[in-house]
């Protein structure tokens, strides 16, 4: 099932589920007991919310051994995490703003995990479990801020550094799937999810030995190798097979 959440005419936020090219409103609460409404709405006549509204987006850094390459870093031994803002989200389509403070922003395509329940010390084997489902996300950084600042909060965490959906697929294998990021239709990074470093489970047991994480929330699981800049104008997609495209404008 794949799950979005838009903007009702009432100007409030709903959850939705699609049925081909049509949705219905998910009553209650997504993550517990909720009620499907027949699918009616043209997907197409939705203004589109980001997916769900996480307390806290970790993100791995990292996890692909070409991208720690590329930036002449080692792979690390253990997840290395930071966080992300929850104010930094956006939805796809939305404008990501190149801040004032940066010379250089970058992509970074993602595959994102969404918690279904609360997690607290959860082991590798059981983290399935605690997985709602899956969804794509941008990473986007400044590389320049993140090189000068010891603290990666800067470099991550501007508004609009945090673009992720256009949904939550409920169904979706993460072991073998194709991330590709491009910028104005041009291929800058593919990789498989089987070359991550660190797999779902590892990086779910590891965090929730760290912090509860909650339903809802997000894991950024790493960037493969190719990352480059973004400049005004640009048009970023990221794309996973059999889950779908995030697409974001550019702007300064
Ligand atoms: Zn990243």
């Amino acid at each position: 099932m794949r799950i979005i959440r838009y903007k009702t005419p009432e100007g409030t936020a709903s959850y939705g589920w699609i049925l081909e090219d049509k949705v219905g409103e998910v009553q209650g609460n997504l993550f517990g007991e909720y009620r499907r409404r027949e699918a009616r709405t043209p997907f197409k006549e939705l203004s589109l919310l980001a997916p769900c509204e996480p307390s806290k987006i970790v993100c791995v850094g990292r996890n692909y051994i070409d991208h720690a390459k590329e930036l002449g870093n080692e792979v690390p031994k253990i997840p290395l995490i930071f966080l992300k803002p929850p104010s930094s989200i956006i939805p796809t389509g939305e404008y990501i703003a190149l801040p004032s403070q940066s010379k250089q922003v970058e992509h970074e395509g993602e595959l994102v995990i969404v918690i279904g329940k609360r997690a607290k010390n959860v082991t590798a084997e059981d983290a399935r479990e605690y997985v709602f489902g899956y969804t794509i996300g941008n990473d986007v950084t400044a590389r320049d801020l993140q090189k000068t600042d010891d603290q990666w909060t800067r470099a991550k965490g501007f508004d609009t550094f945090c673009p992720f959906g256009p949904w939550i697929d409920t169904d979706f294998d993460p072991s073998d799937a194709v991330v590709t990021c491009r910028v104005n239709g041009q291929m800058r990074q593919m990789a498989s999810t089987r070359d991550m470093v660190f797999n779902v489970g590892t990086l779910i047991a590891y965090i929730s030995s760290v912090m509860t994480l909650e339903p809802g929330d997000l894991i950024f699981t790493g960037t493969p190798a190719g990352v480059g800049e973004l400049k005004n104008g640009d048009i970023v997609d990221v794309e996973i097979e059999g889950l779908g495209k995030l697409s974001n404008p550019v702007k300064t």
